[in-house]
C-alpha cells in the first residue's frame, strides 16, 4: 500500500480538527443518555413487578383475613345451633374470647329471626345498636334472606354502620330454612382492617383504595393519590363481593426501589466521555506540537541544507582562482599534502613541478595587466588540459603554476609530464590579435627523494625551478643535494646584495678589444664584479640574475653607467681618451623609461660625448616588447651611442629585427668560438654571421678568443675585432692602463701573428 506524503498530511488534518473532542463527549453523552434511559426503563418494569406482587399479597391477605372470620363467625352460628338453650352470657362469654382472640372485629351480633339485634358484645362500644333491624333495606333483607334459606353466609359490603364509621359485616346463619334460628354477625370497621392488611408493612409507603364493582369505597392513605405516580389494581377474590385493591407505592418507595445503576452508569459514561474527549484534545496538543516541531526541523534542515551548499559553494570559491579558474596555492598544498600521504601509504612517488612563465614580468609591464590576465588565463586553460585523476594543475599566483603527479612508477614518467607541459608552450599565444611565443622553466621535486612533506617539497621545487632560470630558462630541473647549499648561498647573497650599493662594493673591470684591421686597442668591455666583504671577488653570472629578480639590477645598472662615465672622464686628458668603453645592458634596465635620461645625465655629467660609450644588449631585447625597446634603444642611439647585441648566434631564429633596429655590431657568442678550428659548423655558422653582418653594414666582434688559431681563423673570416683571454682578462682600469702604457698588447699581437 502506499501511503503518499500528502494522503498523510489530510489524514493528520483531520485528526486535529478541534471537532473531535467534542463530537467524542457528544458520543459518550448520548451512550450514557441511552444507557439510563433503557436502565430506568429496565427498573421501572421491575419496580412495577414489586408492586403487583405487594397488590397481590395485599389482596391475599384480605381474602385469608375474611376466611378466617367468616369461618370463626360460622363455628359461633353452629354451636349456637348445637346448643339451642344457649344463655345470653353464654354466648357474650363466647363472643367475648372470639373478640379477645382476634381483636379486630367491632362487634359479634345475634340477630333474631326477624332480622333485629338481640344479642351484642361488647356492648359498651356498641350503644344504641341492640334492637336495630340490619335488614334496612329491600336488597340487604333479599341477601339475608337468601342466606337463611341455603345455610351460606352473606357479607354486607361496606356499609355505614350504626356505630358510626365505615364498615363490613359478616352474616352467619343459625341453621338453615325452617330451622333458623337468626344470624350471627360479625362487624368490622373498614379501618381496623385496611391497616391488618398493611400491618406488616409502613403504612405511609402505600395507598389502598378498596373498590366494590368499580366504584372506590374505601381509602387508606397518608398522601394524596397523582396520577404521576404508578398504581396495580387486583381483584379480591371474597365470595359475594365484587371488590378489587389498587396499591399506589409513595414516591419513597418508589425512591428506595430505585436502582442508583442508572445515575451511576450515566456519571461513569459522562465522565469517561470527558476523559475520553479530554485525551483527544491532549493528544491533538501533542500531535500538534509534533507536527510544529516536524515542521520547524523541516526547516532547520532545509536551511542547514542551503547553508551546506553555500559553503560547498565558499570551499569551491575559496579553494579555486578567480583569474584562471585553477585550484589555488592553498587548495594545491592541501590535496598535496593529502597525496602525500597515500603515497607514503602505498610506497609510491610523486612529482611535484613548479612552472614559471619565462620573461612574464617584462610582458607584464609593457603590455599591460590586461594582457598579463588574459595570457595567464590561456596558459592555465592548455595545462588544464592535462589534469586527470592523476595530475593536478594549480595557480600559485604571479606567473607561476604548480602541477603534482601521482602515483608514479618511475621518473620517465615525470620526463614524459614535462614533455606535454613543454608541448603546451609550442604554439604562440594570441592575446589582442598578436601572437605571443612564451617559454616556461620548470622546477621539479619528487617525493620522497626530494622532500618528505608538501612544504619541504615546494621549497625544493623552487630551488629547482631557480636554477633552471639560472641555465638560461624555457628548460627544466630536478632538484638535487647540492642545491641545496646554492640555494642558501643564493639566498644569503640576496640579503648583502641590497647591501653592495651603499657599501661601495661593486668595480668595473676592462677586457679590451682589439682591431684586427689596426692590430689597436680602441674600445673595453666593463664587467662588473662584486667585491664580496667574505666571498671574496663575485662574479656577475653570480649576483645579476638574483639582482634581475629583485628589481636591483636598474640601481645597479645605474652605477654601471657612472661608474663607466668617471673612468672615460678619468681617462680624458690622457693617453686613453679616445678609448671607447662597452656597458652591459639587462633587459630589464630596458623597461625603464627613463633609462635614456640617465645615461645622458651621466654623460653630460662627466661631459663625455655620446660616442664613447657602446651599450651591448642580448638577443632577445629585439624580439620582447618590440615597440617599447625599439623606442629605447632609437633614442639611445640617436644620442649617438653604439649599440651591440650581444651572444649572437643563440636563442633566435629570426633576424628580421636586424632590419629594423638600429644596431652597429653583432657579438658572436662565445660558444661559437670555442670549438671553431676543430667543428666544422662552428666555422660555418661563424663565417655566415661575419658575412651577414658586413652585408647588413655592421662590425663584428668576436668573443671568448682564447688561441692564436681561433684569432687567426677570425682574422681569415675579416672578422673586425676580437675579445678574449687571448688578448686579457677583464682587469681592473689601473691594470689596463699599465699594460696598454708598456705595449704588452702590441708584442702579444705580434707573437699571435697579428
Ligand atoms: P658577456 O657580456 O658575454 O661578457 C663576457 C664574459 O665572457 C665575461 O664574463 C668575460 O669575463 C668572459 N670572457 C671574456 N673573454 C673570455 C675568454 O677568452 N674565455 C672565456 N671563457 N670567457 C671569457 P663575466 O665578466 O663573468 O660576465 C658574465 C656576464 O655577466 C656577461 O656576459 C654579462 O652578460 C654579464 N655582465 C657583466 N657585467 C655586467 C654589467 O655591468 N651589467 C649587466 N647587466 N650585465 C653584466
Ligand atoms: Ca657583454
Ligand atoms: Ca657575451
Amino acid at each position: 500500500m502506499e501511503h503518499s506524503p500528502k494522503k498523510v498530511g489530510l489524514f493528520m488534518e483531520r485528526l486535529l480538527n478541534p471537532a473531535i473532542p467534542v463530537v467524542i463527549f457528544l458520543v459518550f453523552l448520548s451512550m450514557a443518555t441511552g444507557l439510563r434511559y433503557g436502565l430506568i426503563q429496565q427498573y421501572t418494569g421491575q419496580i412495577e413487578a414489586n408492586l403487583e406482587n405487594e397488590a397481590r399479597s395485599m389482596a391475599h391477605n384480605l381474602e385469608w383475613e375474611f376466611r378466617v372470620h367468616a369461618d370463626a363467625i360460622r363455628r359461633m352460628a353452629k354451636r349456637m345451633v348445637s346448643d339451642p338453650q344457649m344463655s345470653e352470657s353464654v354466648w357474650r362469654e363466647d363472643a367475648h374470647s372470639y373478640l379477645e382472640d382476634f381483636r379486630i372485629y367491632q362487634a359479634i351480633e345475634w340477630i333474631d329471626r326477624d332480622f333485629f339485634i338481640r344479642w351484642l358484645e361488647p356492648e359498651s362500644s356498641n350503644e344504641g345498636t341492640k334492637g336495630f333491624n340490619v335488614a334496612f333495606n329491600e336488597q340487604r333483607r333479599e341477601a339475608l334472606e337468601a342466606a337463611i334459606e341455603h345455610g351460606n353466609y352473606d357479607i354486607s359490603g361496606v356499609i355505614e354502620l350504626h356505630q358510626g364509621g365505615q364498615g363490613i359485616v359478616i352474616y352467619a346463619p343459625v341453621g338453615a330454612g325452617a330451622e333458623n334460628n337468626g344470624l350471627i354477625a360479625g362487624v368490622f370497621r373498614m379501618e381496623t382492617l385496611a391497616h391488618q392488611l398493611i400491618a406488616s408493612r409502613e403504612p405511609s409507603m402505600f395507598r389502598i383504595e378498596i373498590l366494590s364493582k368499580g366504584v372506590p369505597v374505601y381509602t387508606l392513605s397518608d398522601f394524596e393519590s397523582s396520577t404521576h405516580l404508578m398504581s396495580y389494581t387486583e381483584p379480591v377474590n371474597i365470595p359475594t363481593l365484587d371488590w378489587q385493591l389498587t396499591v399506589q407505592p409513595s414516591p419513597e418507595w418508589i425512591d428506595k426501589q430505585r436502582s442508583p445503576w442508572p445515575r451511576w452508569t450515566f456519571i461513569t459514561l459522562i465522565c469517561m466521555g470527558l476523559l475520553t474527549s479530554l485525551s483527544a484534545l491532549l493528544l491533538q496538543l501533542i500531535l500538534r506540537r509534533n507536527r510544529d516541531l516536524l515542521t520547524a526541523r523541516k526547516e532547520l534542515d532545509e536551511e542547514i541544507a542551503q547553508r551546506k551548499t553555500i559553503q560547498q559553494d565558499l570551499v569551491r570559491l575559496e579553494s579555486t582562482d578567480v583569474l584562471t579558474g585553477l585550484p589555488n596555492r592553498r587548495f594545491f598544498m592541501e590535496d598535496l599534502a593529502h597525496s602525500l600521504n597515500i603515497a607514503s601509504r602505498q610506497g609510491r612517488q610523486v612529482a611535484l613541478v613548479m612552472l614559471d612563465l619565462d620573461r612574464f614580468q617584462t610582458l607584464n609591464d609593457s603590455l599591460g595587466h590586461q594582457f598579463g590576465d588574459e595570457l595567464l588565463a590561456q596558459v592555465a586553460a592548455r595545462l588544464d588540459q592535462l589534469s586527470d585523476e592523476g595530475i593536478t594543475v594549480a595557480y600559485s599566483g604571479g606567473d607561476e603554476f604548480m602541477i603534482c603527479q601521482q602515483n608514479l612508477e618511475d621518473i620517465d614518467d615525470v620526463i614524459y609530464l614535462l614533455g606535454l607541459i613543454k608541448h603546451c608552450f609550442d604554439t604562440p599565444f594570441v592575446i589582442q590579435d598578436e601572437a605571443h611565443g612564451v617559454t616556461a622553466t620548470l622546477g621539479v621535486a619528487v617525493y620522497p627523494h626530494s622532500g618528505l612533506d608538501a612544504d619541504i617539497l615546494l621549497r625544493n621545487a623552487d630551488i629547482a625551478l631557480y636554477r633552471a632560470k639560472e641555465q638560461g630558462r624555457n628548460t627544466y630541473q630536478f632538484y638535487t643535494e647540492g642545491m641545496q647549499e646554492r640555494e642558501v648561498m643564493r639566498l644569503e647573497l640576496e640579503k648583502d646584495l641590497s647591501q653592495a650599493l651603499a657599501n661601495n662594493e661593486f668595480v668595473l673591470h676592462y677586457q679590451p678589444q682589439v682591431n684586427l684591421t689596426s692590430g689597436k686597442i680602441n674600445s673595453v668591455e666593463a664587467l662588473i664584479r662584486w667585491q664580496h666583504p667574505r666571498r671574496g671577488l663575485l662574479s656577475p653570472i653570480e649576483f645579476i640574475p638574483l639582482a634581475e629578480e629583485s628589481g636591483r639590477i636598474t640601481d645597479i645598472g645605474q652605477w654601471v653607467v657612472m661608474a663607466a662615465c668617471r673612468q672615460l672622464a678619468a681617462w680624458n686628458g690622457t693617453r686613453f681618451e679616445n678609448l671607447r668603453v662597452a656597458i652591459n645592458l639587462s633587459g630589464r634596465e630596458l623597461d625603464e623609461d627613463n633609462l635614456v635620461d640617465r645615461i645622458r645625465n651621466a654623460l653630460d655629467a662627466e661631459g663625455i660625448p655620446a660616442n664613447r660609450l657602446e651599450v651591448e644588449l642580448t638577443e632577445e631585447i629585439f624580439i620582447q616588447n618590440i615597440e617599447h625597446n625599439l623606442g629605447q634603444l632609437s633614442r639611445l642611439h640617436e644620442l649617438g651611442i653604439k649599440l651591440a647585441i650581444d651572444d649572437f648566434g643563440v636563442g633566435y631564429s629570426s633576424l628580421a629585427y636586424l632590419r629594423d633596429f638600429p644596431v652597429d655590431f653583432l657579438k658572436i657568442d662565445r660558444s661559437f668560438i670555442r670549438d671553431i678550428t676543430e667543428r666544422h659548423d662552428d666555422a660555418v655558422i661563424t663565417r655566415a654571421i661575419i658575412n651577414l653582418a658586413h652585408n647588413l653594414g655592421l662590425h663584428v666582434i668576436a668573443e671568448g678568443v682564447e688561441t692564436p688559431a681561433q684569432l687567426a681563423f677570425l682574422k681569415s673570416q675579416g672578422c673586425d675585432l676580437v675579445q678574449g683571454y687571448l688578448i686579457s682578462r677583464p682587469v681592473p682600469a689601473a691594470e689596463l692602463e699599465k699594460s696598454l702604457a708598456n705595449g704588452a698588447f702590441e708584442k702579444l699581437a705580434e707573437t699571435s701573428g697579428l
